[in-house]
């Protein structure tokens, strides 16, 4: 029997356009520096991010990131291609007066909002934008177990506003799950109490099992996450780990910490959603903005 419209032929055109467009993804990752956000970077792409392994170019030897640099790979599944970027930034906080540290990183945001704008104003217009927005930012907040530094939350307000950031407590294996668990009630505490939003924001969730999946995201908000360079040895498996002096960490093991939970997040479950909030919320702030300024 078939249906009126015949939803599986509008399915398959769907996907056929998929295969010969593909799309883009980019993530920045942000914070002080020496939080290790190089390190997840390269673990991001070492992980499991494709059944074929893809080979990475990305510097093997993680020196101090003194740029704002971008790593793109093409990961292909199913005949789909996707261009997934992460761009790197230096960390701030080497500095005695870190005021105004996030300009360049709120600047190279707004920069590709601007830039996707003039391709849309043009008049021979692409029939592709290229897009190089950010669709999801991750803030690094130190280790610390206590609380947020007021910087973290000046960084995250200014931030919130512009893009949608997913917090990460940073090089997770050097507290105790008690720790975690308690640092980050009281993260989501001082997020709260600062009127910062972070992704998935309450508000949009769609419907009573977006709440529910969503819900479950955001009780594990931060994520506490360890990155690596390195393989180890676990029964006879290669895993990505590291090495403390309780043990290896196994980054991929959500019993060992949240790592994979991220990357779920961000390039499995609400890859999608990520794309439109940043097109239908952050991007349509920025036009509208730029728009009634200019008069363009
Ligand atoms: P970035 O400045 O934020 O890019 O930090 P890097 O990635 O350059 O890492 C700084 C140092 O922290 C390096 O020595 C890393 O090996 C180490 N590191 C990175 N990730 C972790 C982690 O999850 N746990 C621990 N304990 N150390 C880490
Ligand atoms: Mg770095």
């Amino acid at each position: 029997p078939f249906g009126y419209v015949g939803i599986e032929s509008v399915l398959d055109q769907m996907r056929r356009k998929a295969m010969k467009t593909g799309f883009e993804f980019n993530i920045m990752v942000v914070g002080q520096s020496g939080l290790g956000k190089s390190t997840l970077v390269n673990t991001l792409f070492k992980s499991r991010v494709s059944r074929k392994s893809c080979q990475s170019n990305y510097e093997e030897k993680i020196s101090k990131t003194v740029n704002l640099m971008s790593v793109s790979h093409i990961i292909e599944e199913k005949g789909v291609k996707m261009k997934l970027t992460v761009i790197d930034t230096p960390g701030f906080g080497d500095q005695i007066n870190n005021e105004n540290c996030w300009d360049p990183i709120i600047k190279y945001i707004n920069e590709q909002y601007e830039k996707y704008l003039k391709e849309e104003l043009n008049i021979n217009r692409k029939k592709k934008i290229p897009d190089s927005r950010i669709h999801c930012c991750i803030y690094f907040v130190p280790p610390t177990g206590h609380w947020l530094r007021p910087l973290d939350v000046e960084f995250m307000k200014r931030l919130g506003k512009i893009v949608s950031i997913v917090p990460v407590i940073a090089k997770a294996d050097t507290l105790t799950l008690e720790e975690r668990q308690e640092f980050k009630y009281q993260i989501r505490q001082d997020l709260q109490a600062h009127g910062i939003r972070v992704y998935p924001h309450k508000e949009f969730d769609e419907d009573a099992e977006d709440r529910i999946l969503n819900d479950k995201i955001r009780e594990k908000i931060p994520f506490a996450v360890v990155g690596t360079d390195r393989e180890h040895q676990v029964n006879g498996n290669k895993v990505l780990g590291r090495k403390t002096k309780w043990g290896i960490i196994e980054v991929e093991n959500v019993a060992h910490c949240e790592f994979a939970n991220l990357r779920d997040l961000l390039i499995r479950s609400h890859l999608q959603d990520l794309k439109d909030v940043t097109h239908n919320i952050h991007y349509e702030c920025y036009r509208v903005r730029r728009l009634n300024e200019s008069n363009m």
